[in-house]
């Protein structure tokens, strides 16, 4: 169904100062929360200024940074002031339509924006020149102006590419590309962050035309579709059909003297409607005095670009190109500008911009609609606000840029050309792809509820229908993604086959969102790190003979060597070397908590001894000092809730570990774990305690 008005909608535009709450969304998004949200800046129960905030997993991602093309200077912007640009990692652009890149030179050059920013190659090549006539045709006052023609040059650079099909990551956000039809370059993202995949359609089509193919169909599930619903539950007219009504109109036109205003986008529908005149008008040769123009600046260099991607279109263009330029045509001439312009008679005039609100379409529009031989085809999506949308409306006059009331005579026509999705495609679509959720944006509120309402009705049956989601600019969609965490096991730790029960240690490596449990040994083999240990020396101070050492460490297990310097090892692990000349004792070990435990014990042990002087002296029948003991505990490990029943016993928990201490019989009473019980037991045996 297609039609003049259509589609209908509510004809109000949120402004800025009535955005639902500019406070910044705080979310949950550290990396261990499982929940996904997701908010439209822009093109929320809206077409235009798509704009859709990503976050997941402490990741945070932009989809498009588009201009409202109703609305003027900051009001244009989507609602990016509810976000930190600062801490957006990653910004895709789907294509060069000013609804899904016009903010971009703002947001790359007037923001904190520091991550990096993606799109096709046709996509940039043609995003440049269309920003530049958008600047140079945008009639608002300078100080309402976004950005400049040299932001729009500085902020190339920090632009970068993508192929179709071709994986990217940034800082562990995997995405990559399929095209989406709709225009020359357009692309559909998928976006895979710690497995869970969110796919954004930006505007595609699956209906092949003149030069485009159509809109693939990925062959992954993806756990979210974010998917434009400009035309809702429309059903577009067959190619033939619209095609037969547009040449019949402008044929009409001509011939009764008329002229014939197309309004377009400089580069996008306009080719398509080109190469349907061109060919028409060699079908026809009534018409070779009647001339076309294709009115833009861009013309040529959008001819340039068109030329270079033909790669990017459809076989019927790569075939014919072996033949002619498809792009170099007959009929057309190109308009530099309207002082070029002889308006003496019946004419074609293909001018941009295609919503009418300033530039040479507006010009030609106001100069030829009080004519009623004049004819003006609508031939795309007119968003609310514009001139085109209000012609629309057949109203009897219209307001002229100076203010001056013009009547409107002329026949206004709607033939939409726009390759948007439209029912029949979007439910193909969805159910190709299943996907659990659904987000719908890039539609007026109506078209969306009717799409929403017809998508569920068509899933009443199902045991698991998709979830619908039509959230409004700045209102955050929730869902949560319990993520399974599974770590590989690699390397030599995976030699013997798992067994139940058997418990595997080793170091856990995460990258990005992947973890492999490694044996240390062999992280040098699979990761950028290795493993190294660290070897402790420390001194003290001893005054005593070698044999003075030997004793005071006689209650640990000792290996005397009688090597060039006299050493004792001390544990199988620490080696203690007595510098008599120089009246110290050095320690020496490869540190490990156990043996850095040993070691501060043997450090005690020493100290003590040299305080109290060494071997020999009988052993002190007196209890133990607790405030001796305690100080010596806490220098070797964490204590806490340490209390003392009177003189008798010491109850305190050690790394977790309940330790009760009878001082009196120097008793280690309760300790569950070995390795600290076993040097509270040397400790507590050691003659200078
Ligand atoms: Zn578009
Ligand atoms: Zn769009």
């Amino acid at each position: 169904m297609e039609g003049k008005g259509i589609p209908e909608t509510t004809p109000h535009v949120l402004t800025r100062y009535e955005s639902i709450d500019s406070q910044r969304l705080t979310t949950d998004d550290s990396a261990d929360s499982d929940l996904l949200e997701l908010t439209p800046l822009g093109s929320g129960q809206e077409v235009g200024r798509s704009c859709i905030y990503l976050c997941f997993k402490g990741k945070r991602i932009l989809l498009d940074c588009g201009i409202h093309p109703g609305l003027h200077g900051m009001d244009a912007l989507p609602f990016v002031d509810v976000v930190d640009p600062e801490q957006i990692d990653l910004l895709l652009i789907s294509h060069f339509h000013l609804d899904h890149c016009g903010a971009l030179p703002w947001f790359l050059q007037k923001t904190a924006f520091k991550g990096r920013c993606f799109m096709t190659h046709a996509t940039k090549a043609i995003y440049r020149w269309i920003l530049a006539d958008y600047i140079k045709v945008s009639n608002i006052a300078t100080d309402q102006m976004l950005y400049t023609e040299a932001d729009l040059e500085q902020s190339m650079d920090k632009i970068e590419t993508i192929d179709f099909h071709e994986e990217k990551q940034v800082s562990g956000v995997r995405f990559w590309c399929y095209n989406a039809g709709h225009v020359l370059g357009a692309a559909m993202f998928m976006i895979e962050i710690a497995g869970v995949k969110v796919l954004y359609t930006g505007d595609f089509s699956r209906q092949e035309d003149r030069h485009l193919m159509s809109a693939e169909i990925p062959a992954i599930r993806p756990d979210v579709l974010i998917i434009e619903s400009t035309y809702g539950t429309h059903i577009h007219e067959k190619r033939e059909e619209r095609e037969a009504r547009f040449t019949g109109i402008v044929y009409d036109t001509v011939s009764r003297g008329g002229r014939c205003l197309i309004p377009v986008f400089a580069l996008g529908r306009a080719q398509e409607l080109l190469l349907i005149l061109d060919e028409y008008w060699s079908q026809h040769p009534e018409l070779h005095d009647i001339p076309i123009y294709y009115a833009s600046s861009l013309a040529k260099k959008c001819m340039s670009v068109y030329q270079t991607y033909i790669y990017a279109m459809n076989n019927r263009i790569k075939k014919q190109i072996a033949v002619s330029n498809p792009f170099v045509f007959k009929h057309i001439s190109n308009l530099k500008s309207i002082d070029h312009f002889d308006d003496v008679g019946p004419c074609v005039i293909l001018a941009s911009p295609g919503v009418m609100q300033s530039g040479l379409s507006r010009e030609l529009f106001e100069s030829w609609c009080p004519d009623s031989r004049n004819c003006c085809i609508i031939a795309g999506y007119c968003p609310e606000g514009t001139l085109a949308k209000q012609v629309l409306a057949e109203p009897e006059e219209i307001q002229a840029l100076s203010g001056q009331r013009i009547a409107r005579k002329c026949q206004i026509e709607y033939i939409s050309f726009s390759a948007h999705t439209d029912y029949q495609q979007t439910s193909e679509f969805v159910r190709a792809l299943r996907p659990p959720h659904i987000i719908l944006v890039h539609g007026e509120a109506n078209e969306m509820n009717r799409l929403k309402a017809a998508l569920q009705r068509e899933y009443e049956d199902s045991v698991s229908p998709p979830v619908l989601h039509n959230p409004r600019n700045t209102v955050p969609v929730r869902l949560h993604f319990r993520g399974e965490k599974t770590a590989k096991v690699m390397g030599s730790l995976a030699i013997d086959p798992p067994k139940a029960g058997h418990k595997l240690s080793g170091v856990l490596v995460k990258r990005n969102f992947a973890y492999h449990l490694l044996a240390p040994t062999d992280l040098s083999k699979y990761t950028d790190m290795a493993m190294s240990t660290i070897s402790q020396k420390l001194s003290v101070h001893f005054g005593g003979t070698f044999e003075d050492l030997c004793n005071c460490l006689s209650h640990f297990e000792c290996e005397i060597s009688d090597g060039k310097v006299r050493s004792v090892r001390v544990m199988r692990q620490i080696v203690v070397a007595l510098n008599t000349g120089a009246r110290l004792v050095t320690l020496e070990w490869v540190a490990s908590p156990v043996a850095d435990m040993y070691a501060d014990s043997i450090i005690a042990v020493l100290l003590k001894s040299e305080s109290n002087g060494y071997a020999g002296r009988p052993v002190d029948e007196k209890p133990l000092n607790s405030t001796l003991l305690t100080d010596l505990l806490s220098d070797m490990f964490a204590v806490e809730g340490l209390t003392t029943d009177g003189e008798t016993v010491m109850k305190c928990r050690i790394d977790g570990t309940d330790v009760e201490i009878d001082l009196c019989r120097k008793q280690l009473l309760k300790c569950s774990d070995e390795t600290i019980s076993s040097m509270i037991t040397k400790l507590l045996s050691c003659p200078a305690s």
